[in-house]
């Protein structure tokens, strides 16, 4: 396995364990090539299953249970029983949608609630590969508090960099708890990811999305949910799109897979942003060639505040490869979907609940059919932003009828 730059125009190879964040060529970001697994899709099914019987913390890791898909199988890894997420279904979502066929995966299981942990035991056991000894990201939370759990696992230093006042206690709370040094930045997330970028020169080892070890880890979710369909692709796959890590990841994973012979068609790739931080979904309607990053993203969905998202080549080509497409959703329809999907007793994060949002468009619309099988990916615990529900005004009127039946 290698590195490979992802400008299909220049394809630069470099080390797997080359610590460079973008290409030394073209300067577009870097991903790993994986070796074509030896075995069938149906021999690994069959293995893949059968590690569900196993204690091997190899095994019991929803994202190394997949680990022929993944670099440094065999080395010592990092990990807190991470994946393993459930794929769920909602009546009064489902019906406040208007769609037959409507599943959530339900990423904010993870260790630390979100989806980001499925990228970090990647990220940071190729960290202590390399022999680094501080760890950092920027982040509006999330990434933070993974990373800090799993650098405190691997026994290395971590370093935040948050934007100051942006961050949500909660996941504050947990970036603390897990003993991170927090830097706090004057300015948005684009901002404490610049001045980020200028101290990874330094020797902290760098671990936001652009970081391909991330994107390795993150892939498995497609797997897992693949694996819970009985490996039958669903129509759509519904996915919020922030600095576009995980879409991009999505995209790599489909690639692979299809690749490989496990799926015979491509679901379809839906990125959803927030209107108010929507740089791909404008690039996306206007049909532009390069993005126009949005000077200041607002959102009362924080986990997707972002102007300026690094991953948006990947992203796009993950949608045009799949045949998907991008769009974005209010703040109002964001906090509608959120509530529905808490009166289902499942519960998410409000950058999760722009997926259900989108889909409620859409199949009011027709641009879905209401019988099309979808999943929505949630990426993050209710808990993970409890200053949002307390204080959220909207209730009954847009749920009426779906949440007292
Ligand atoms: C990080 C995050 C996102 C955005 O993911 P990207 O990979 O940055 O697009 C969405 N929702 C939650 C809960 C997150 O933590
Ligand atoms: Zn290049």
């Amino acid at each position: 396995m290698h590195l490979r730059c992802s400008n299909t125009e220049c394809r630069a190879t470099l080390d797997l364990h080359d610590r460079a964040l973008s290409c030394p060529v073209c300067t577009e970001l870097l991903e790993v090539v994986i070796d074509p697994p030896t075995s069938t899709p149906a021999e690994l099914r069959r293995t893949w299953l059968q590690r569900r019987c196993s204690y091997d913390p190899r095994d019991l890791s929803g994202v190394w249970r997949f680990r022929e898909f993944l670099p440094n199988a065999h080395s010592e890894i990092v990990t807190l029983g991470e994946g393993n997420c459930p794929l769920l279904e909602g009546r009064k979502t489902a019906r406040w949608a208007g769609l037959r066929n409507l599943r959530f995966k339900h990423l904010g299981w993870n260790p630390t609630a979100c989806f980001k942990d499925l990228g970090m035991t990647v990220g940071v056991t190729e960290a202590l590969l390399v022999g680094a000894k501080v760890i950092g990201c920027a982040s509006t939370g999330n990434t933070s508090g993974s990373l800090a759990a799993y650098a405190a696992r691997a026994g290395l230093y971590a370093r935040v960099y948050l934007p100051a006042g942006q961050v949500s206690t909660n996941k504050l709370a947990q970036a603390v708890d897990f003993g991170a040094e927090i830097v706090h930045v004057a300015g948005n997330f684009d901002v404490a990811l610049e001045r980020l970028l200028n101290e990874a020169r330094n020797g902290l080892y760098f671990l936001n999305s652009i970081n391909p070890f991330r994107l390795e880890g993150q892939k498995t979710a497609m797997f897992e949910m693949l694996e819970q369909l009985g490996w039958q692709a669903p129509d759509y796959i519904v996915v919020p799109g922030g600095n576009l890590g995980n879409s991009s990841a999505f995209g790599k994973a489909l690639e692979e897979l299809h690749a490989a012979g496990f799926l015979n068609r491509l679901p379809r790739l839906v990125i959803v942003q927030a209107e108010g931080a929507n740089p791909l979904a404008k690039l996306w309607r206007s049909g532009a060639v390069t993005l126009t990053p949005t000077e200041a993203p607002e959102t009362a969905a924080t986990a997707i505040r972002i102007g300026n998202p690094r991953s948006w080549k990947k992203a796009l080509r993950a949608v045009r490869q799949t045949n998907g497409f991008v769009m974005d959703v209010s703040d109002q329809a964001i906090a509608e979907a959120k509530t529905v999907i808490g009166r289902d007793g499942i519960g998410c994060e409000p950058a999760s609940a722009t997926t259900l949002a989108a889909l409620r468009q859409l199949a009011e619309q027709g641009q879905i059919d209401r019988d099309a099988a979808v999943v929505a990916i949630l990426t993050g615990h209710a808990l993970k932003d409890t200053d949002f529900i307390l204080n959220s005004r909207l209730r009954e009127p847009a749920l009426e009828g779906v949440c007292c039946a």
